[in-house]
């Protein structure tokens, strides 16, 4: 049971106003009594003016008798207890009362206390000031000042008075049908009168939708009209406009009697704040959206940058009739290839081809049938070198070279003559309808140590020379020239 009992700072203390007075009264007619106050002066004092808040308490062998009991009190235990017993009370109770009741008796002093009283309804605690008196003929007694602490209505109104929502209680006016006609606002507090575009305590008694502008809306009304009928509480949220400001609220609906019940929450702000971001959001998403599409465009762009450099460099390096390297990369490969061979100590060999009476071929069917041939020489050519390691190139007109890394004079021979057989064999085709025989001529060289590319080809283009010189179609090389010298 919760209770709380004072001798010091009563007035301070105590709740009801009357409390103060009710010492400073005490005080004044107990001077100079260790007793307490006169009985009888001070009963009468008392009852004249506040006897429907008192009890008159005369002890009885441990316990105590009620000789009046208040009206007021009365009403909120829910009866007169005059002539009975505290003892009759609550075991709890009782007992804190005795004891209360005994203390003042023996110190003669004001006591304050405050409890719970377990068997009213309405009323949660008790404030009492019990005070002790002597009556001229001895008798002692306690005059007892007992109010209920209205703790819940006390609480309703502080929450009302500094809530940060706004709340507004409507009951409902309904016509004889029993329709609701119309709404009287019963309560409204300082936020929500704040929310509506009123001065405070102008919002009690006026008409619902008349005083509170988000009522005019007629859907937010449809559905105060729902929770009033069907008592059934609802959540929605509208926007409103006062004094050219957007407001945007939030409203709880909760059936209370006769009508509702409205939580106001202020959400402009958040609204603004959700709108802001989902604007940033879409902006940002925008913006995303064209950088990849910018970074799209910039990397197929550069890819066929790529392309066209590769292609360039292969355009560069090719010879476009017959797409084997021109002369120019066909050097400069070759003294790549020179140097690395050089350093592993390997040999490397050289042919230069040219094709037989080859102007015969433009002369008897057209240049167009002499590039053909050209073309289809290079094809055949380039079908019997080592892929990956010669390295075959035309000189110009129907001229050609070839550089053979990794090979010795020897090997170089059975090559040139591999490739002599295979010309043989082979009817070039010119059209549709026309292929032709042709013969080549080739020189060949293996490199000496230090020589330089230059010198080297004008080593094999002089044994080319000694093969057109000894009739045509057939090899020479610098070997079987020393050879036959000596
Ligand atoms: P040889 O056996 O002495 O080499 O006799 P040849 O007729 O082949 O004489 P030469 O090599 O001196 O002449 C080559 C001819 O090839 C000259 C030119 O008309 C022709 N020619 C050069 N370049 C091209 C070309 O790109 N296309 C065609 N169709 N003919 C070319
Ligand atoms: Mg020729
Ligand atoms: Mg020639």
């Amino acid at each position: 049971m919760y209770q709380e009992v004072h001798t010091h700072n009563i007035a301070e203390r105590a709740y009801a106003p009357e409390v103060a007075d009710l010492l400073r009264r005490f005080e004044r007619s107990a001077r100079g009594n260790p007793g307490g106050a006169p009985f009888e002066d001070f009963s009468t004092e008392l009852l004249s003016f506040c006897s429907r808040d008192i009890m008159i308490m005369a002890p009885a062998e441990g316990d105590y008798v009620y000789e009046h009991f208040g009206r007021d009190i009365a009403r909120n235990v829910g009866g007169d207890r005059t002539g009975a017993r505290v003892s009759g009370m609550s075991p709890n109770v009782s007992r804190f009362t005795i004891t209360c009741y005994d203390q003042v008796l023996a110190s003669g002093k004001p006591l304050y206390s405050i409890h719970r009283a377990v068997k009213t309804v309405r009323v949660s605690l008790w404030e009492r000031l019990v005070l002790p008196t002597t009556s001229a003929d001895g008798e002692r007694r306690l005059i007892v000042f007992s109010k209920p602490m209205h703790f819940h209505e006390e609480l309703l109104k502080t929450v009302l008075d500094t809530s940060p929502a706004g709340i507004v209680a409507l009951r409902a006016v309904r016509d004889e049908e029993g329709n609701i006609d119309r709404t009287v606002i019963i309560t409204a507090n300082r936020r929500a009168a704040a929310m509506a575009g009123h001065a405070e305590d102008t919002l009690v008694d006026s008409e619902g939708r008349r005083a509170l502008p988000f009522l005019a809306d007629d859907t937010v009304w449809r559905r105060c009209l729902y929770v009033m009928e069907l008592r059934r509480g609802d959540m929605l949220e509208t926007c409103h406009t006062i004094e050219g400001r957007e407001i945007w609220l939030q409203i709880a609906l909760a059936p209370l009697g006769d009508g509702l019940v409205m939580t106001l929450t202020d959400i402009s702000e958040l609204k603004l704040a959700n709108l802001t971001l989902q604007s940033r959001a879409a902006t940002l998403a925008l913006e995303i959206g064209k950088e990849r599409a910018t970074r799209r465009a910039l990397s197929h762009e550069l890819g066929q940058r790529e392309e066209r450099e590769q292609e360039l460099r292969r355009l560069a390096e090719t010879d476009p009739l017959t797409t084997l390297l021109n002369r120019r990369s066909l050097t400069e490969k070759a003294n790549a290839e020179i140097a690395s061979a050089a350093a592993s100590g390997d040999e490397t060999s050289l042919f230069i081809i040219d094709l037989d009476h080859f102007k015969q071929v433009n002369d008897s069917h057209g240049h167009a049938a002499g590039d053909a041939v050209i073309r289809a020489f290079a094809d055949l050519l380039l079908g019997q070198m080592r892929p990956g390691q010669d390295l075959v190139g035309r000189l110009g007109g129907e001229e050609f070279a070839v550089l053979l890394p990794h090979t010795g004079a020897d090997e170089a021979h059975r090559i040139a003559e591999r490739l002599h057989a295979s010309l043989r064999r082979t009817h070039l085709p010119v059209s549709e309808t026309l292929d032709l025989q042709v013969t080549a001529s080739i020189g060949i060289a293996t490199r000496h140590h230090d020589e330089d590319f230059n010198a080297f080809v004008a080593r094999a283009d002089k044994q080319l020379y000694r093969a057109k010189n000894e009739g045509r179609n057939c090899i020479r090389s610098a070997g079987d020239e020393i050879a036959a010298a000596a």
